[in-house]
């Protein structure tokens, strides 16, 4: 997708700190954190939302969650850690390309839910 950030960043067009990266996704260091450990996983595929996506990419995401649980001692994420996945206008998502921020590093004192 032309003009969408994590697109350019995935091409290698906007730099980024990458801690991981496979055939379908990338895991990058968010530029804003909110918390010690503030990672974004990004499927590589461009779509807003879960809403959105069609079967393939719904398969892409269950591996991306798969792979993430692999990756638990290699991005320091021993004691836990929280996924978010903000989805539309409400969740004030920013950025229209499907993505999970990765929250560790603390205990985290708000819960929402
Ligand atoms: P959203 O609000 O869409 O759920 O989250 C978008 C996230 O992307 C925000 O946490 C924001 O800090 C992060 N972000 C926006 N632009 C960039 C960028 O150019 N590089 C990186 N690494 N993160 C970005
Ligand atoms: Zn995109």
């Amino acid at each position: 997708m032309e003009n969408c950030i994590f697109c350019k960043i995935i091409k290698g067009e906007i730099p980024s700190v990458k801690l991981y990266e496979n055939d379908e996704m990338i895991i990058i260091k968010d530029v804003a954190p909110q918390a010690p450990v503030h990672y974004l996983m990004i499927p590589k595929v461009h779509f807003k939302t879960i809403d959105e996506m069609n079967k393939e990419q719904s398969e892409i995401l269950g591996r991306c969650f798969y792979t993430l649980g692999g990756l638990k001692e290699k991005l320091g994420l021993e004691n836990g850690y929280r996924l978010i996945m903000n989805q539309g206008a409400d969740a004030c998502q920013t950025v229209p390309h499907l993505h999970v921020h990765i929250l560790a590093g603390k205990k985290m004192e708000e819960k929402m839910c």
